[in-house]
């Protein structure tokens, strides 16, 4: 179940993972693409202006020049000179003269068919009328601007306002200042003739994207189709397909190497760990010489989150191995003040046992860990208990000064497992230790012919004379019990008496242990019970 959902998060992760950069990139390309579009049409809008202005410039200077003179009006020498400025000049097609209702001459000749004047459409701001669109024999058709100074005309073909139009589909609308259309150019047909048109220009379609360039004499609106985002998508396919590819293979490896380590046993216990899933058991360690219980052992358990509980002995090695166990010890510091708080508050004869790992017992951190839980909890240091195994006796001098100091501090230590360990006694002479607890294998060997049994019978006498409590561990049947009561053992632990318990039942065990001995319940009750 675990596997599958971590299954379908990585493909997830792979998906977004690969879809979202995607989908960032093609965005962001789109824009700039649209963005680079519209500074590529205004920069075309302003040539197209500059252009017009600079062909309006020469056929007004013509102009200027040819009204300038005093020629008598289409005489040959101002027919001459009428041919030469259109001659030269790069914009004028033609110079004509008219001073009444007709044209009279131009760089032709005299003008023998009666060819009325066009009328004025509007004025350019030197003064200068306009009539545009106009379409006349000699223009082959196409639609010309006549500009009018004096009697003087100049003929300029329109198209000649709007340089070609080089790009595809885009459109190029040159107009007066006033809103007269004179122009609209196109990338594809190149420039069309529209035809004698009085009315303002048409809008241009509102989608796409538009340019617009203007000077005194003319507007320039530059417009080019919409850059559709499909549109653009199809065009960076052969660049996105390997980038998805790319995307998804390094998203792809980062899920199977996170899957691969939240799977493996070490990171399914750093996760138990950040998720809080270490609760404490608690084992009554009784009175042998009177059935009282005097305290309890408290036992991790890993309570994974379908409820199943997980038993230390298969991740306590491995948690020692990685540094874990140190996260696991806080929890257990933690949850041993919920648990048990106001119960170790109203007894204060009552105390609970902790496991102290290697580490801790050679840093002596964990008596750090303990003074800031204990502080203003009302619970006497002498109530917390530290077990250490000879196992973790690995640096002794840390080791030493951490008992020293816990004992300092008024915790009591209690060696665990005693016995199981080859120098037991070595240590016991140097550490400051206040109790023995003898292991299971030497309580399963009491009443027998086993060798363990003297063993047992020799460290109970070392230990009465060390003036060492003694608590037998693993006790699970009465004759165990008698055995080690008439040696005076003091405190002992096991099934006989009770199994670790979770923190509820212990409470309970305690009030019904209390209740035995004719005491009125010290222990406040909590409020769920
Ligand atoms: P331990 O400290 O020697 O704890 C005693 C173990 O013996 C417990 O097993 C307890 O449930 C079991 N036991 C008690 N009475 C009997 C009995 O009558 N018969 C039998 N067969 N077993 C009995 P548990 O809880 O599985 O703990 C196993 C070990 O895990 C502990 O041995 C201890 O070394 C370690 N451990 C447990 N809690 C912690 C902890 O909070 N921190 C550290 N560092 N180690 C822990
Ligand atoms: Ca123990
Ligand atoms: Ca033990």
């Amino acid at each position: 179940m675990k596997r599958w959902r971590s299954l379908m998060l990585a493909v997830a992760v792979v998906g977004i993972g690969t879809a979202v950069p995607l989908a960032a990139t093609l965005m962001a390309s789109w824009r700039l693409a649209v963005e680079s579009r519209q500074a590529g049409l205004d920069t075309r809008a302003a040539h197209a202006l500059a252009h017009a202005e600079a062909v309006y410039a020469e056929a007004a200077a013509a102009l200027r020049t040819i009204d300038r003179t005093d020629f008598s009006p289409c005489s040959p020498a101002h027919i001459e000179r009428l041919r030469e400025i259109t001659r030269t000049s790069l914009a004028v097609d033609n110079l004509a003269y008219g001073a009444g209702e007709i044209v009279e001459c131009n760089a032709f000749g005299l003008v023998m068919k009666r060819q009325p004047l066009a009328a004025i459409d509007t004025t350019a701001p030197d003064g200068t009328g306009l009539s545009i669109n106009w379409v006349l024999g000699e223009s082959g058709g196409r639609p010309t601007l006549i500009m009018r100074l004096g009697g003087h005309h100049a003929l300029v073909d329109q198209r000649r306002f709007v340089g070609p139009v080089d790009n595809g589909n885009d459109v190029i609308e040159l107009s007066t200042a006033s809103g007269l259309r004179l122009v609209t150019a196109h990338g594809t047909s190149g420039i069309g003739p529209i035809g004698r048109q009085m009315d303002p220009p048409a809008p241009l379609d509102t989608d796409g994207l538009h340019a617009v360039a203007l000077s005194p004499n003319w507007v320039v609106i530059a417009h080019a189709p919409p850059l559709g985002f499909l549109a653009h998508l199809e065009a960076q396919r052969a660049l996105l397909l390997p980038l998805a590819l790319v995307l998804a293979l390094l998203f792809g490896a980062a899920s199977v190497w996170a899957l691969r380590q939240r799977l493996s046993p070490r990171g399914e216990l750093a996760a138990a760990v950040r998720h809080r899933e270490f609760i404490a058991h608690y084992q009554p360690i009784m009175e042998l010489s009177t059935g009282r219980c005097l305290g309890a052992e408290a036992l991790v358990r890993w309570r994974r989150p379908d409820g199943e509980l997980e038993r230390p002995d298969l991740f306590i090695p491995l948690a020692e191995e990685t540094g874990l166990i140190l996260p696991i010890t806080d929890q257990m510091i933690a949850a041993i003040i919920a648990d048990l708080g106001p119960v170790l508050r109203a007894d204060p004869f009552l105390h609970v046992a902790i496991n102290i790992c290697a580490d801790d017992l050679s840093s002596g951190r964990v008596l750090g860990v303990l003074a800031r839980q204990l502080a203003g909890t009302g619970i006497a240091p002498r109530q917390i208990w530290l077990e250490a195994t000879e196992r973790g006796f690995v640096d002794i001098d840390g080791t030493h000064a951490t008992l020293v100091e816990a004992r300092r501090r008024g915790h009591l230590v209690a060696i665990d497992d005693f016995g199981t360990g080859y120098s037991g006694l070595r240590y016991l002479q140097r550490l400051p230790v206040d109790a023995l607890k003898i292991d299971k294998s030497f309580v399963d060997s009491l009443g027998t012919q086993a060798p363990t049994c003297h063993v047992t019978e020799h460290i109970l006498a070392m230990a009465r004379e060390l003036h060492l409590t003694v608590v037998a561990e693993g006790v699970e049947r009465p004759e165990q019990a008698a055995f080690l009561r008439e040696r005076g053992v003091e405190m002992a632990q096991g099934w006989l008496f009770a199994r670790a318990m979770p923190a509820p039942d212990f409470r309970a065990f305690c009030r019904a242990n209390r209740a035995q001995f004719g005491e009125p319940c010290k222990v406040i009750p909590f409020a769920a019970e």
